[in-house]
């Protein structure tokens, strides 16, 4: 009878729009937090903060540029910081809700050039202006209360409904592999999808996009997509291929799709 009332639940949360946007926190409460967790990482040291040379002016430059195409630039709730820490090891880069950014110089000889690092950086900036962390925040809150209510040994009918859904939370694996990675991949596949359209708004390349998949593949460690909180990069990069055209003829519908961000950079007078 449990059981049932469980399965009942994670088909309905699976299927449940209102899940997928849930987030309990307002842009500038995301802001404060966002903020607070980016000085917390900067002070911890360990990575130094790169504050002059070529790449850290590639990274200000391609930064403020993509800021500016998410049309977050003069938002109060975005302070926009983008900090490129020394980590030749870590090919990654992230974003905290509310704009701030890290690049890690591990990601450069991957990204090859401004064009690759906006397509990184696009994709950052989505996660920001979607407010995938608030949604995650609010999902974690979720799932972490199930545990004190399961603890605690309450009654299912003694439960307020949110609580009803939290329960979901018995279920265990269940819910990192049913319902908590799906949808971060779903916001993986968002982030990128938008990412694009900020970069080709900022004049880059949007298809170096799927060629800097491609490389990422090459060094992955392998781990299969439906275990990942992250999708395939090979998968991203067919993805991107085949949406790249039609996101092309939405920003600048005028333009023939291949050549026109990059004319558009040249234009900017964009390094390539
Ligand atoms: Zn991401």
């Amino acid at each position: 009878m449990l059981r049932g009332f469980y399965v009942l639940l994670l088909t309905l949360l699976t299927s449940c729009q209102t899940w997928r946007q849930l987030n309990f926190y307002s842009d500038a409460e995301l802001a404060s937090i966002g903020a607070e967790a980016f000085a917390q990482v900067l002070k911890d040291g360990n990575h130094k903060v790169i504050s002059s040379g070529k790449e850290y002016e590639m990274v200000q430059r391609v930064g403020q540029r993509i800021a500016v195409a998410s049309g977050k630039a003069d938002d109060p709730n975005y302070q926009w910081e983008f900090k490129l820490l020394k980590a030749d090891g870590i090919p990654n880069a992230f974003c905290l809700p509310g704009g701030k950014v890290a690049v890690y110089t591990g990601i450069l000889p991957i990204t090859l050039n401004e064009h690759g690092l906006a397509a990184v950086l696009g994709h950052e900036v989505a996660h920001a202006t979607q407010h995938h962390g608030g949604i995650r925040m609010s999902q974690a809150a979720i799932t972490s209360s199930i545990i004190v209510v399961a603890g605690a040994g309450i009654s299912i009918t003694g439960m307020t409904d949110l609580q009803k859904v939290a329960c979901i939370g018995a279920l265990g694996a269940a819910i990192n592999l049913g319902v908590t990675l799906p949808f971060s991949r779903e916001h993986e596949t968002e982030a990128d999808l938008i990412g694009i359209r900020f970069s080709i708004r900022a004049g880059y390349d949007p298809w170096e996009a799927p060629k800097l998949w491609e490389r990422m593949a090459e060094i992955s460690s392998g781990v299969p997509s439906w275990l990942s909180t992250h999708p395939n990069p090979l998968d991203r990069a067919a993805e991107l291929k085949e949406a790249i055209p039609q996101i092309i003829q939405e920003e600048r519908p005028n333009a023939p799709a291949t050549k026109v961000a990059v004319v558009a950079a040249q234009q900017d007078g964009v390094i390539l």
